[in-house]
């Protein structure tokens, strides 16, 4: 778990001048109208890329939760009345406002995470903003059910199962995707007739407020839409242990996620945690292919990404060569200020994750792993990094590193790989390159994750299909009809038509 006492600053080693944007001193966002914390408390939000002020906002509090509770549970009787039509215009309303708004948002999105600006353009226009209409065309065809009955009186019984809001829904998420991943359950949540309080990472709370802006001018309820900006352990806590929430939604560390099933008391718990993934080239797979893949997977976003290839496992009959070819494609990655349009890959979003960064690179040296390629960090910058000669005992190979590194592991036959591909407590993404049919199935149906892409890198995923992991990766799927199947509660209405008119 990040504290939040700690923010994202220098030393920069490039002096990038400040951007001149206004500083953003928002407000938070409760039953409609935009307050201070009850407390009057603010705290600072500082660019990973430049150490610029972004601005401040409110440090919320258990109190400024349960107000917004209290607004949520009130507004929530609101969108359930609200036909299927009524809701799905409302979110069509939000996905034009958020087009509209794209190159603003981005820009802000792009300061507060660190990721480049034509990431954070992709972030909105390709993964949050279609969420809206997703979730708008989504609900339309969402569907109950009619069961048969076991008694014998089957003409007269009718049972059928519907689907109902499941009321409050709180969302906390990760500052690597602030604006994707509270709107996919915003959304979602939103479409099937609840209401939602959302609680942004206190690096990345910008995008949250910014969805909020977007959620009002589109015309929700009051209180159909909250955020509380604040400290992880006092908001994020108060949001998970107040009885007034009905569901969970929560993305961020597998040690996070588990503290909170521990204070959550019984309600529906949708985990979406840590990644360890693994990128397996065989000795038949396009080379050429595959190191693009681990371009992806590993300096996307500067490998802080939840799905991001961890470890790349090499035959040895084509080590060699895969790392050559690696080396040649990675040196080509411009490392810079994320705002510049020609950055291929930002800072470290934080400190918290600088430090680990680092201690997965020292542990490498001291273990032997040969750094091939870079292995410094200026600042909030790491190189580009490969290591190589990485083994089962690395603590990049046994835990999520979330920095620009590939570590290259090598085995000899498909036994061995599936069993290093699988010695992780993780199991959220993994990939394979092979050209051989049998060789798929057999790594796709032997690697242990809740999705594997063949000839894919593991840094994709598909938004109408369901997306979540196994192990101690996550609870439950998101994305498509199975965001609905998590965000409602399933009701069996048993009717005897014989003793109605
Ligand atoms: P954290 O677990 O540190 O924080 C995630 C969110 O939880 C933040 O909003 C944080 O608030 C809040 N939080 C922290 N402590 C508590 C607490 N005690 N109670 C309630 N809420 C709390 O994760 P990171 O932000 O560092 O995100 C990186 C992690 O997220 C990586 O492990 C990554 O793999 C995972 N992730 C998983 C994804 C998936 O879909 N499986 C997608 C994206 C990321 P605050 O910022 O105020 O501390």
């Amino acid at each position: 778990m990040a504290t939040t006492e700690v923010r994202a600053r220098g030393p920069y080693p490039t002096p990038y001048p400040a951007p001149s944007d206004p500083p953003m001193d928002y407000k938070m966002y409760v039953g409609g109208e935009w307050v201070e914390s009850e407390s009057g408390e603010r705290f600072d939000v500082y660019s990973p890329g430049d150490g610029s002020l972004i601005g401040s906002v409110p440090k919320g509090t258990a109190k400024d939760v349960q107000t917004a509770i209290a607004a949520a549970r009130k507004a929530q009787k609101e969108m359930a009345k609200l036909s299927i039509p009524a809701r799905a215009k409302l979110l069509f309303k939000a996905s034009e406002i958020a087009y509209r708004r794209l190159e603003h948002d981005s820009r802000v999105l792009c300061r507060e995470c660190g990721k480049t600006i034509t990431e954070a353009r992709d972030e909105i226009e390709h993964y949050s903003a279609p969420h809206f209409i997703e979730a708008a065309e989504g609900i339309k065809r969402y569907r109950g059910r009619v069961n048969p009955s076991i008694q014998e009186d089957t003409l007269n019984k009718r049972i059928l199962v519907i689907r109902q809001p499941m009321g409050v829904v709180g969302i906390i998420s990760p500052w690597n995707w602030p604006h994707d991943i509270p709107n996919i359950a915003c959304t979602h949540a939103l479409a099937a007739g609840n209401a939602v309080i959302m609680k942004p990472a206190s690096t990345t709370p910008y995008s949250a407020l910014m969805l909020a802006e977007i959620y009002e001018e589109a015309g929700f309820p009051a209180g159909a839409v909250n955020v509380v900006t604040g400290p992880g352990g006092v908001v994020g806590e108060e949001l998970v242990s107040n009885p007034g929430t009905n569901a969970i939604h929560f993305t961020g560390e597998t040690v996070t996620g588990e503290h909170l099933t521990r204070i959550a008391g019984i309600k529906r718990l949708m985990l979406e945690l840590g990644g360890n993934g693994p990128l397996v080239v065989m000795d038949d797979a396009n080379l050429d292919e595959a190191v693009e893949a681990t371009i992806t997977g590993c300096f996307y976003l500067a490998g802080q990404v939840c799905t991001a290839s961890e470890r790349i496992l090499v035959h040895e009959a084509v080590h060699d060569e895969f790392v050559e070819k690696l080396l040649a494609r990675a040196a080509k990655v411009k490392v810079g200020n994320p705002l510049d349009e020609d950055t291929d890959m930002g800072p470290l979003n934080n400190l918290q994750n600088v430090a680990k960064v680092r201690s997965h690179y020292d542990d490498a040296r001291e273990r032997g792993g040969s750094f091939v390629m870079g292995g410094a960090i200026d600042g909030m910058y790491s190189d580009v990094t490969v290591v190589d000669g990485v083994t089962s005992d690395f603590l990049m190979a046994r835990d999520e590193t979330f920095g620009p590194v590939a570590p290259i592991m090598t085995f000899k036959d498909i036994d061995e790989c599936l069993r290093i591909a699988n010695e992780t407590p993780y199991g959220l993404q993994g990939a394979a390159f092979t050209s051989n049919l049998r060789t798929a199935f057999l790594l796709g149906e032997g690697i242990e994750c809740g999705t594997v892409l063949i000839n894919e890198t593991n840094n994709c995923w598909d938004q109408l299909s369901p997306f979540g992991g196994v192990k101690k990766s996550g609870l439950g799927r998101e994305l498509s009809d199975w965001c609905f199947d998590e965000l409602t509660e399933i009701k069996q209405l048993n009717i005897d038509i014989s003793k109605v008119k």
